[in-house]
């Protein structure tokens, strides 16, 4: 079992970085532009790319995809309670509470682990003003239920989208449901700017507002200040790697596809078993293969295999552990059973464009020892 061991760790994820002669020509530009940051000519560049590549109608790009979020849900003057996920990263329910927001949370479905629109309609009150999903690694909410609640009940609607980048479902690309949606290019996800993020929206009054509020509230015309804003400019330098990167993205999708199903295959016996698992794209969607999850059977037994990975040089995550209604820094309501479930059985396995397909074998060989060890 030992001569499984890695000689060098494997990580759960590593960026996508292009050849660095790619961003050393794009620096060339900063330093010939001199403008480092505030609207400059790369941002404005990358959010043209971007908005042909997401196929949207708005594109507006932020320093980061979490301070996005917050803006967007400024922009939209939300009050009182907004129903989200509690199987999210911390961002998403911080991006409510952030902003005097109550998060109230729906229990999500038990396939693709998104919020489920059967428990929404029954958490609305005269308080709820929006509905703020997650596409959960990248496969996308029943978007057209959610549609349709909000339209009954005139909630607005703020996707994360932050691990679908690239998706689309039946043809429509992901970034054109709902009010506005949220990208993050943080260096851990699909497409990476450094850190980086863009809200996608349909309404284009939206623009000159996420203009001010990104800059202190400082209208891009009057340069007044007619809002309370924050500063989640882009830079010039997150640009610039956006920019190389982006010409590398859909390779990596296809890398990305081939260390998947290489998992799907050397995991089938296991799954097959019932010992795991895999969370799969929907089928009427283009994916990103952003991550490679499954789910064990039992807590005991994820955290078993959390714990011995490292002894062979494989490090998982538990993502996302624990659901955000049990973070000790807040004190809500914990009725969320599926969620949580899913939360103590979960580990997401590496994938990153240098892991090779005999590097994935490994790890589901030492996986299933372990597991049969058991
Ligand atoms: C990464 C992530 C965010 C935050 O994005 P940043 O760009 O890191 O600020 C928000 N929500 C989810 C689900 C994420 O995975």
């Amino acid at each position: 079992m030992k001569n499984l061991k890695f000689n060098e760790p494997i990580f759960v994820t590593r960026p996508l970085l292009p050849p660095i002669e790619e961003y050393e020509k794009k620096l060339n530009e900063i330093w010939d532009n001199r403008w480092l940051t505030n609207n400059g000519p790369l941002e404005r560049q990358l959010q043209d790319k971007l908005k042909e590549f997401l196929d949207v109608d708005n594109i507006e790009l932020f320093v980061n995809g979490h301070t996005s979020l917050e803006v967007a849900i400024k922009a939209l003057n939300l009050t009182g309670e907004v129903i989200t996920t509690p199987f999210t990263f911390a961002s998403t329910t911080q991006a409510i509470i952030n902003n005097n927001l109550t998060p109230v949370y729906a229990d999500v479905d038990s396939e693709y682990y998104n919020l489920n629109p059967d428990n929404i309609e029954e958490l609305i009150t005269d308080e709820t003003s929006a509905i703020i999903p997650v596409h959960v690694f990248g496969n996308p909410c029943d978007v057209e239920r959610i549609t349709e609640i909000a339209r009954k009940h005139d909630l607005k609607v703020i996707y994360d989208a932050a691990h679908a980048f690239g998706v689309s479902v039946n043809g429509t690309p992901i970034g054109n449901y709902g009010d506005i949606s949220m990208f993050s290019f943080h260096a851990t996800k699909v497409f990476n700017t450094i850190e980086g993020g863009a809200l996608t929206f349909s309404d284009d009054d939206l623009t000159y507002k996420f203009k001010a509020l990104k800059n202190f509230g400082i209208t891009p015309d009057k340069e007044e200040v007619q809002y309370l804003g924050v500063n989640a400019k882009m830079n010039e330098f997150e640009a610039a790697m956006g920019l190389v990167n982006l010409d590398h993205v859909v390779d990596a999708i296809v890398t990305r596809k081939e260390l998947y199903e290489k998992y799907l295959e050397c995991l089938a016996d296991l799954e097959n078993e019932g010992e795991i698992k895999v969370i799969r794209p929907k089928k009427e969607v283009d994916y990103n293969y952003a991550y490679f999850t499954i789910k064990l059977n039992s807590s005991e037994k994820r955290d078993y295999i959390f714990e011995k990975l490292p002894e062979f040089n494989v490090h998982a995550k538990k993502y996302f552990y624990p659901p955000c209604n049990e973070f000790p820094v807040y004190d809500f309501e914990k009725n969320t059973p599926i969620a949580k479930d899913i939360s103590d059985t979960i580990l997401s396995l590496p994938i990153y464009l240098s892991l090779s397909v005999e590097d994935v074998e490994r790890i589901c060989k030492i996986i299933e020892l372990l597991l049969r060890d058991l």
